[in-house]
């Protein structure tokens, strides 16, 4: 059994859809599980939808968006009007409307019960498009397999309940050989939507190649493979042939956005290897994460992390930022759900810095603001260098201004303006 996971990019537009369609059929004499994302953007649209981010007048034209967007690509598909899918669409847009009509409660909460839509409709818009051409496939509702704690935004899995419901979606159980399902939504413990936090469908794909104790898992990008960086900033990429597990994890921590930071735990501890392939070029070898010793080549790699908030926190009272204060910092960090992408501190001041994001910026001062002074910058760049030299920081940080600095034997990061 193989389980593969398509992309937002490998989906976004009804040609992307045949094109995915015609990868799946070339691997269907597999028993295969086929974990799909929100179609392009459409979580980032959906984001905006939550309740609280804007006021409700603001609502129509961007639902409208995300309508007239999957409609097009569903008309692109099904050029039969009274085709079954079109009846479940409506049903899960009007669902979808009294989400996002409902009056804010927790952001958490409320995030993750709006932003699955994206999934729930891509997945229901693939599985009957396989359908009609003959790539017979169940549909199943992730939501009833895995299973995370009542942290909704980026739910902690618990695998042993994850693992009791993993008969309900494999193939040979099915007695289906196709089994198509959401990326990065799940079920909350108290019986909500929850979601794995962005791009977190990887990690769905690797939760289930855990549990099914997959043979291979692949994902399915519009790269060639795992890149030295991002070819969106980088005009001159090398492709990784190879790279050991704890590579990859290192890698997807800092920031590389080929994989979700928790994709490799799962598959390593069962020593799956995990393809990164893409699909405009289906047959070309692509990259694995594997039980190797080091990459190959061996080459810098470079991470970049735009609209990043540089936060100094700073006692009001004469006290340092040592134990006390930093576990109350963590706490609200922690209780707030907010990921710190790089920290560190001074006798009188600690610096973390996190996306950009508002709404949890403010929530955060909000919370430490008794307390503490707050200073922060935004839209700045963090940069990871793996395998730098002295050399290559210039180059990249030119005559920008570095904020911060932080070094070890094989990596930098840099907070540059
Ligand atoms: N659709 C989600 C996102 O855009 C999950 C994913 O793509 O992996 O973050
Ligand atoms: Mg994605």
């Amino acid at each position: 059994m193989k389980v593969f996971k398509f992309g937002g990019a490998s989906v976004n537009s009804a040609s992307a859809v045949r094109n995915m369609a015609a990868i799946v059929s070339n691997h269907c004499d597999d028993n295969l599980v086929i974990v799909v994302s929100a179609m392009g953007k459409t979580t980032n649209m959906l984001e905006q939808l939550v309740p609280g981010v804007h006021p409700l007048t603001e609502h129509p034209p961007l639902i409208q968006r995300v309508h007239d967007y999957h409609m097009s690509i569903v008309h692109g598909l099904f050029p039969d009007p009274t085709h079954a899918v079109y009846n479940t669409l409506n049903q899960l847009f009007e669902q979808l409307e009294r989400q996002i009509s409902q009056t804010p409660t927790d952001y958490n909460f409320d995030y993750s019960q709006v932003v699955c839509f994206g999934e729930l409709i891509s997945t229901t818009i693939i599985s009957h498009y396989l359908n009609s051409i003959g790539l017979a496939n169940q549909w199943v509702d992730i939501r009833r397999i895995i299973r995370t704690n009542n942290q909704y935004r980026e739910g902690i899995v618990d695998f042993d309940t994850t693992l009791q419901n993993i008969h309900l979606l494999s193939p040979l159980a099915l007695n289906q050989n196709l089994v198509v399902t959401q990326g990065f939504i799940a079920g909350s413990a108290d019986g909500h939507t929850s979601t794995l936090g962005r791009e977190g469908s990887d990690y769905s794909a690797s939760i289930l190649s855990y549990c099914l104790d997959a043979e291979s898992m692949t994902i399915w990008k519009d790269v060639p493979g795992f890149l030295n960086a991002d070819p969106k900033y980088f005009p001159d990429t090398v492709k990784i042939e190879q790279i050991p597990y704890n590579e990859a994890i290192e890698l997807a921590y800092y920031g590389a956005s080929v994989i979700h930071p928790k994709t490799v735990k799962p598959i390593q501890n069962k020593n799956i290897q995990l393809h990164i392939k893409s699909f405009l070029n289906p047959e070309a070898p692509g990259s694995v994460i594997g039980p190797f010793t080091t990459i190959r080549p061996l080459t810098p790699l470079y991470i970049f992390k735009n609209n990043q908030t540089l936060l100094s926190i700073l006692p009001k009272d004469f006290s340092f930022i040592a134990e006390d204060n930093l576990q109350t910092i963590f706490a609200v960090l922690a209780k707030l759900n907010i990921r710190v992408n790089l920290m560190q501190n001074t006798a009188l001041s600690f610096s973390l810095c996190i996306d950009d994001n508002p709404l949890l910026l403010n929530q955060l001062r909000d919370n430490l603001q008794n307390q503490f002074r707050l200073r922060y910058n935004q839209g700045l760049q963090l940069i990871t260098i793996r395998y730098y030299t002295q050399d290559i920081i210039d180059r990249i940080v030119s005559d920008r201004t570095i904020l911060l600095q932080q070094r070890t034997r094989t990596t930098t990061q840099l907070i540059i303006q």
